[in-house]
């Protein structure tokens, strides 16, 4: 048997929980919906039940589930050749190399399979293109799951595996709401910009290879500095006078999530690299993608590439991305982006109204975050910003999934990321359930 329909909700759940390990999870703890199928924002498990995916699963499925021509590409493909070795050449990944190149204005790409391979590439596509050493990255970061890109993330998700590698360095994060150099004054000071800057020198600009920053923070919390084209433009130029380069990590801010195709845009910048993945394919086959300028792609011309994979550039993941890269086009999906917005800020600043124990929101395009706190001035978080959820969070949680809704919950955070198709009636059923469930929240609230 292969997963054809036949087996009951529980017997899925007894199988994958005996023979397989769940990420990010204590093992015992796990409760997984078993899920039979999608289409557009939602998605169905085995007995039928429906879920509103507000979330776009772990912000990657942008397009919506089921889209038919994303599907007949991966088909098609695999059809015809279903994989060739990466010193082959073939025209799915040729054109698919080309529509990159078009939409993020660098030269070449080297294809992974994933997020954290496309990371650490693009550090290891800076270290050896350089010359020199050291990554500095932000501590309210995310940049995947392997050694170097745990190191890099200076997210508490790395701290286990630590130590890590030798060759990064953290810096602060552009986080206003709790914003070590600015929360107190009435506009940010661009500190956290200097602070990047003055941490260069003192390692030694001649030692930093690139500066990796999210083109918005994600996981951590939607951050992004309120004086975001300042931050990025006087960036560019200290990082230009220092040979530094910039590496812009677009895996979850790129492909329209924003309202425009990569979330650096908004600084107005261009990056020396991207690194991407999730919405490249939506999910629908696994692929990374390290995209490099010009200036970066000459210097392999003729010198060694010293990097590799099995699977990079295979022909059905690169068929899919290049399905995906036609249908943000043609079902206007970065367009409907920016068109949702204002629904997402009517409706956040609805809760914010109703609910004390909303602190904050933020985001832009369809990327918000909801801050849940235990008190307005202090601005203490509803749970810790560490480890696993507390018991408000846990409920708050447990009632979004038992009303239908999926999405990404951590610490005292509550993401409203959903697919870039959604409707503004859609967006309005899922803001009901979240309004409902911070009814929850506010019943732990510390304040007056
Ligand atoms: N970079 C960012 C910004 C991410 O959000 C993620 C995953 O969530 C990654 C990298 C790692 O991607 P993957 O899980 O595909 O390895």
């Amino acid at each position: 048997m292969s997963g054809n329909g036949e087996l009951s909700a529980q017997e899925i759940i007894r199988l994958n929980r005996e023979y397989t390990l769940f990420s990010w999870s204590v093992q015992n703890a796990t409760n997984p919906v078993p899920v039979s199928h999608g289409e557009g924002v939602y998605f169905w498990d085995v007995d039928g039940h429906r879920y509103l995916d507000f979330s776009s699963q772990l912000m990657n499925v942008n397009i919506g589930h089921g889209n038919k021509k994303v599907i007949r590409a991966i088909q098609e493909q695999a059809e015809k050749l279903a994989f060739i070795q990466p010193a082959f050449a073939t025209d799915v990944r040729g054109i698919a190399g080309q529509k990159i190149s078009e939409v993020t204005g660098l030269k070449k790409t080297f294809f992974t399979l994933g997020g954290a391979e496309a990371v650490e590439n693009a550090m290891k596509l800076a270290r050896l293109a350089t010359g020199r050493q050291k990554i500095v990255s932000r501590y309210r970061a995310y940049h995947g799951a392997t050694f170097a890109t745990g190191t890099a993330g200076g997210d508490p998700r790395g701290i286990p595996n630590e130590p890590g590698v030798p060759w990064v360095r953290h810096v602060h994060d552009p986080y206003r709401y709790r914003c070590l150099f600015c929360r107190d004054l009435p506009e940010c000071n661009l500190m956290c910009e200097m602070h990047i800057e003055e941490t260069i020198r003192l390692e030694g600009p001649h030692t930093v290879a690139a500066v990796l920053l999210e083109g918005v923070n994600g996981t951590s919390g939607i951050i992004y500095p309120p004086r975001n084209r300042e931050y990025w433009q006087r960036l560019r130029q200290f990082c230009d006078e220092h040979g530094i380069l910039i590496i812009a990590d677009e895996v979850m801010s790129g492909w329209g999530r924003t309202g425009k195709w990569f979330g650096f845009e908004h600084g107005g910048i261009k990056p020396d690299i991207i690194a991407t993945a999730k919405g490249l394919t939506c999910g629908y086959v696994p692929l990374g993608a390290t995209i490099v300028s010009e200036k970066i792609a000459d210097y392999f011309e003729d010198k060694m590439l010293y990097a590799g994979l099995t699977y990079s550039s295979h022909p059905v993941s690169c068929a899919a991305a290049s399905a995906c890269i036609d249908v943000y086009k043609e079902e206007h999906l970065i367009e409907n982006t920016v068109a949702m917005e204002p629904v997402m800020e009517r409706e956040m600043q609805g809760l914010m109204e109703r609910h004390p124990s909303v602190g904050e929101y933020r985001g832009m395009g369809l990327f918000y975050v909801i801050e849940v706190v235990k008190n307005r001035e202090t601005r203490e978080p509803m749970t810790p910003q560490s480890g696993t959820l507390n018991e408000p969070m846990a409920k708050l949680a447990g009632y979004l999934r038992q009303r239908g809704m999926s999405t990404f919950v951590r610490w005292n955070w509550i993401f409203a990321v959903p697919p870039l198709c959604i409707t503004e009636e859609q967006i309005e059923e899922g803001m009901q359930i979240i309004d409902e469930a911070l009814e929850i929240t506010d019943d732990y609230y510390q304040g007056d």
